[in-house]
């Protein structure tokens, strides 16, 4: 079986008070073991050092992006091996927050997903719809078009969790019902066993992101092609915890 994912992006928020805090709130927390679920927070850059000092051995570490290559003179970007070098296992890519509002094309997260793979991070790749997109029936579309320019790229399927996050839910508390999650959830394992191998189709996670909530998680997590979740605005709170619960 596929393990329960539960990623936490805390996008860009929190004071160094305020991580710590959230931290002792996170280590304190009661979860099913490892075998059971994965679970990964992701930090804002400035703050991995010290949640990689202060978290709970069990719980990984994800950044919220990297360069697309080698670092080098690219002033304000963060390379892969920087990440490597701190020893962050993991990496979100393709966030649809960088899609959108820093442009990033379906090509330049396919090569920063293959770049990212190449020097042995792990990867939390994006692909998600706008409600437009949604509203004009090609949802499938797009997703499609999106985890293709990341398969067209890479083989190793086995460090790379699929996020589907339809951008009409996040943070807006519109969270996808139990059935759409589903539906898109099941058409992209579609997708990679006509794309990849039935093997990565069988066996990569896809998991959920858009308002996931401690009361909506449960429903969710019984769909049987959702493996998880990427969790926003709850991961800053304790909720994030019954959330992980939510694996068993
Ligand atoms: P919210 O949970 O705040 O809707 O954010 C989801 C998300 O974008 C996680 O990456």
């Amino acid at each position: 079986g596929r393990k329960f994912f539960v990623g936490g992006n805390w996008k860009c928020n929190g004071t160094s008070e305020e991580v710590k805090k959230l931290v002792s709130t996170l280590n304190a927390g009661e979860v099913p073991s490892q075998d059971v679920v994965e679970v990964a927070v992701s930090p804002p850059f400035v703050f991995l050092p010290v949640v990689k000092d202060l978290l709970r051995p069990d719980f990984h570490i994800a950044a919220q992006n990297c360069w697309v290559k080698k670092g080098g003179a690219f002033t304000g970007e963060v390379s892969a091996e920087m990440l490597i070098n701190l020893g962050i296992p993991w990496v979100i890519l393709g966030h649809s927050e960088r899609r959108l509002i820093l442009n990033e094309s379906n090509e330049f997260v396919g090569d920063k997903v293959a770049y990212a793979l190449s020097k042995g991070l792990k990867v939390i790749a994006c692909v998600g719809e706008t409600l437009e997109q949604r509203e004009s029936g090609s949802t499938m579309e797009v997703v499609a078009a999106q985890t293709k320019a990341i398969a067209e790229r890479i083989s190793n399927w086995a460090d790379v969790v699929l996020a589907y996050e339809p951008v009409w839910a996040i943070g807006t508390g519109k969270v996808a019902t139990p059935a759409q999650a589903q539906e898109v959830h099941f058409e992209l394992r579609k997708w990679l066993q006509a794309n990849t191998s039935p093997e990565v189709a069988a066996t990569t996670r896809i998991i959920y992101g858009g308002s996931v909530s401690g009361a909506n998680c449960k429903e969710l997590a019984t769909q049987p092609d959702v493996d998880g979740f990427l969790v926003g605005g709850a991961s800053l709170k304790p909720e994030f915890i019954d959330i992980i619960k939510s694996a068993e």
